[in-house]
């Protein structure tokens, strides 16, 4: 982004401002010669209150190649964050939240239980797919329309909100109507006519990063979302392709700090599909809170011996319990808070 200055700006006025874009943490250079007046060149991305100020200096008449891409998505100060409100359950408060449940709604059963298991260990929020995105078309695709009934059902009697998948703009009707937050996955990230379509369907959205996008593209991808009129983006890392094998995908944590200090949506972490493992599971969620997530999204199944999808990273439902202690711990030493139900603590003796 370039600067231009008024011509009758006093000699010095581009380092003047150059020191001032320092102070705000945004590094440059003066340009020298052909602009045929005093110009500062900074480095991109500029946005929020730094181009405010910087463009407001009296100095400065006319700025180049400012634009960002995501000015709704932008955080107005680096580093500070908007909470978004779902139903009396605030994303990215001091207090961390925390949503589990299966990955694929299996049974009625299985979501009742889950849906126990995750109050009981102090999540808010039920998770699991009606809606599956598989790589084969063999593999089971989800119940659909039951499924998104069972998760209403369990999550009424356990006062929780329910996200799951809107795989497509077909489903996003329906998962509109039954859900509290509709989740654009990982795989249609940059499905612009999805986005649209989740953007006017009443719901806030919980928006995966993709396997291989970049911060620019999935916070373009969330001003898809804003910029149709969603009443929320909460954003939610979950991995990238890397040549890594020893885990399913790399969680980012860098991706979870940097994406902090750009945007003021809320940012989850899923520390499921990047671990492929559950031993791994734990590790992952204690560093995504470390870097600064404002809470974890997690599988969790009464058998994961016998899951449809994802077994091998699904945690037992009693490791919930522990993992909202992790969380706990690890958010008190960064500045936040995780409340483990009284009955939970008592019954685990602590
Ligand atoms: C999920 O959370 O159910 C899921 C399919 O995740 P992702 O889109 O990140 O693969
Ligand atoms: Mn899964």
């Amino acid at each position: 982004m370039i600067l231009l200055l008024k011509r009758e700006a006093p000699e010095g006025a581009d380092r003047e401002l150059l020191r001032a874009a320092a102070r705000l943490g945004v590094p440059g250079r003066v340009l020298s010669g052909s602009w045929g007046r005093q110009a500062v060149e900074l480095e991109e991305p500029v946005a929020g209150r730094a181009l405010r100020l910087l463009t407001a200096s009296p100095f400065v008449e006319e700025t180049l190649g400012v634009a960002s891409a995501h000015p709704l998505a932008d955080a107005e100060d680096e580093g500070v964050v908007r909470p978004v409100e779902v139903g009396g359950v605030l994303f990215g408060g001091d207090a961390l939240v925390l949503a589990a449940g299966p990955c694929a709604v299996e049974t009625e059963e299985q979501v009742e239980q889950a849906a126990l298991a995750a109050v009981r260990a102090g999540a808010k929020i039920l998770r699991g797919g009606a809606y599956k995105p598989r790589t084969r078309p063999s593999d089971f695709q989800g119940h659909g329309i039951p499924a998104l009934r069972w998760l209403r059902d369990a999550a009424d009697r356990h006062d929780l909100l329910v996200v799951t998948e809107a795989l497509d703009e077909r489903s996003c009707g329906a998962v509109a109507e039954w859900a509290d937050i509709v989740q654009i996955g990982a795989r249609t990230m940059q499905a612009t006519a999805l986005l649209k379509v989740a953007a006017k369907c009443g719901r806030p959205v919980l928006l995966k990063r993709a396997l291989s996008a970049t911060v620019e593209e999935w916070l373009s991808a969330a001003e898809y979302l804003l910029d149709g009129g969603a009443p929320g983006v909460i954003l939610c890392e979950r991995g990238s392709r890397s040549f890594e094998t020893a885990t399913r995908f790399s969680l980012d944590v860098g991706v979870i700090a940097a994406a902090r200090l750009r945007t003021h949506l809320p940012i989850l972490a899923d520390p499921s599909h990047p671990a492929g493992r559950r031993a791994l599971v734990g590790p992952l969620a204690r560093a995504s809170i470390a870097a600064g997530a404002d809470g974890l999204l997690v599988e969790a199944h009464p058998d994961p011996s016998c899951a449809r999808c994802d077994g091998p990273q699904a945690l037992l439902l009693e490791d919930l319990l522990p993992l909202a202690q992790e969380m706990a711990a690890v958010g008190g030493a960064v500045g936040r808070t995780f409340a483990v139900p009284r009955a939970a603590r008592a019954a685990a003796g602590v």
